[in-house]
């Protein structure tokens, strides 16, 4: 391993020091403000500096700050396991600006961090960027100081490249601005497209977004009752930057994806070991969720979220029992995941103390939390014992009784199947899909996620979800483990 994710964080941090940040530990990720219920960003913290609010923190005052910010993404849960490059639980690494620098130093010192010998040293050629499409200060300074060339840079949309995406629209309201996202090609192993091919694909194994440069210097107000949108300049213009940590180190150790980085690797060795399954072949995907799932779930844990059917704890839940289920596919009849916990602490307790500090507590919930969730899993295997036994060899299960055990049970589809074909019987995955997308219809009404996942909006959907006990429409499917 050439640089291990603790050193990339502490060279990350250091850099920036060297260019006069201060640099502070991460918040909790219990979020800062009611607009979410965990800390999606790095900067969120600081959003009263970059309305204009004094820079002291702690009695020091300075108007550039470095953090590592630990950030859980409720809409990225779901991800996991889908595409290689999503972790609901990330690291955050940032420098932030309130009313200091601006872009020209936000992309200088971006360049030089990841391309410097003396800091990651990447190469060059294989970075690729993102500007908004009116953004000609962004343009000219990556091709003209940075000397980017300038078929490696595409110009898109709000959509893309404005943070939030949805500020100049829907909102929310508060500091946002243009950004400029960069991309590390890793290489044809991935795939053969190319980085024009990115302006309409806008997904790609192999192009492999690692950096957000967001330069805020508008504030999002209410529209105008015509519904024209209002953006004001804020008081100065700031900078706000995020680097994901597990995708970074991926690129630098060049493994193929966070699971065999120095954190995941080991956490995944175990669950080969516990399961007796090896980390190979469709049930891999299996592994990884567990592995990443755990990693969460400890965090939120140590930082005082436990598992409920009400807010934060429903997230904790719902992760907990997504684990859970791939555990179960695994072979595991026993809570098991609770003998993760000490691998997460171990791997990550250095820079996240609260996670040795609090190691027998996230032991003892995750462990409850399965031996409730694994009686639940017996009661839908009676159901479903109940249901085979008086139908006939050959026979085909109905859609809604194998979306009512997935439902009520939280009974994946994929062992329904599994134990329907010891009766000889076939489940109707076309009627079970239907059924879900019904569910998932009703759901959906009155909730949004999408892009304002990250600002406003989802607290009150996921309260409104949270009335039943919800196990989650999460479908689990290994034909979907590509990117
Ligand atoms: P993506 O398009 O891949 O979902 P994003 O545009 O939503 O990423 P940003 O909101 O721009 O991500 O966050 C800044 C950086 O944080 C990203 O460039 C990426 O490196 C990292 N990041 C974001 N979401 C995740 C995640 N779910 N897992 C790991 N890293 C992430
Ligand atoms: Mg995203
Ligand atoms: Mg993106
Ligand atoms: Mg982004």
């Amino acid at each position: 391993v050439s640089l291990t994710t603790a050193q990339i964080r502490e060279k990350y941090l250091q850099f920036f020091e060297g260019k006069g940040h201060l640099r502070l530990p991460s918040y909790s990720t219990v979020a800062p403000d009611p607009t979410t219920l965990f800390t999606v960003a790095g900067m969120q913290p600081f959003k009263d500096q970059f309305m204009g609010a004094p820079a002291v923190f702690d009695g020091v005052a300075n108007k550039r700050v470095t953090t590592a910010q630990k950030c859980l993404r409720i809409g990225d849960i779901e991800n996991v396991g889908r595409t290689l490059r999503h972790c609901s639980l990330l690291e955050m690494l940032g420098n932030f600006s309130f009313g200091d620098y601006f872009k020209q130093e936000s992309l200088t010192w971006a360049w030089e961090f990841l391309t410097s010998p003396e800091w990651l040293g990447l190469d060059r050629a294989r970075l690729y960027v993102t500007i908004y499409e009116e953004d000609e200060e962004a343009f000219r300074i990556w091709t003209e100081v940075n000397g980017l060339p300038a078929d490696h840079i595409l110009r898109f949309g709000a959509d893309e490249n404005f943070w939030p995406a949805d500020a100049p629209k829907e909102g929310p309201n508060g500091p946002c601005g243009p950004c400029s996202e960069i991309f590390y090609d890793r290489g044809p192993k991935y795939g053969n497209d190319t980085w024009a091919e990115y302006a309409e694909t806008r997904e790609s194994a192999r192009f492999l977004e690692i950096w957000n440069n967001v330069f805020p210097q508008f504030d999002r107000q209410d529209p105008l009752p015509d519904g024209t949108p209002v953006l004001k300049d804020l008081p100065f213009k700031n900078i706000d930057t995020g680097m994901g940590l597990e995708r970074i180190a991926t690129v630098v150790q060049d493994v193929y994806d966070f699971y065999s980085n120095d954190v995941f690797a080991p956490i995944v060795a175990k669950v080969a070991e516990l399961s007796g399954q090896a980390y190979e072949g469709p049930q891999s995907v299996s592994h990884r969720v567990v592995a990443e799932h755990i990693r969460s779930v400890s965090m939120v844990i140590a930082d005082g979220s436990v598992p409920s059917n009400t807010g934060r704890g429903y997230v904790v839940r719902k992760i907990l029992r997504r684990a859970c289920r791939h555990a179960y596919l695994l072979g595991l009849r026993e809570p098991s995941l609770f003998k993760l916990v000490p691998i997460v602490a171990e791997r990550m307790g250095d820079a996240y103390p609260e996670l040795r500090e609090n190691l027998a507590k996230i032991e003892a919930t995750v462990q409850s939390e399965e031996e409730r969730f694994l009686k639940t899993l017996e009661g839908g295997i009676q159901r479903l014992g109940g249901l085979l036994s008086g139908m006939e060899r050959g026979a085909v299960l109905s859609g809604q009784d194998a979306f009512v055990l997935y439902d009520t049970y939280g009974f994946p589809v994929d062992l329904t199947k599994e134990i329907a074909e010891e009766y000889g019987i076939t489940v109707d995955e076309a009627g079970y899909a239907e059924s879900l997308e019904n569910a998932q219809e009703i759901a959906r009404a009155g909730s949004k996620y999408g892009k304002s996942e990250l600002f406003g909006g989802n607290q009150e959907a996921l309260e409104g979800l949270a009335r039943t006990e919800f196990v989650g429409y999460d479908e689990l499917s290994v034909e979907a483990d590509v990117v």
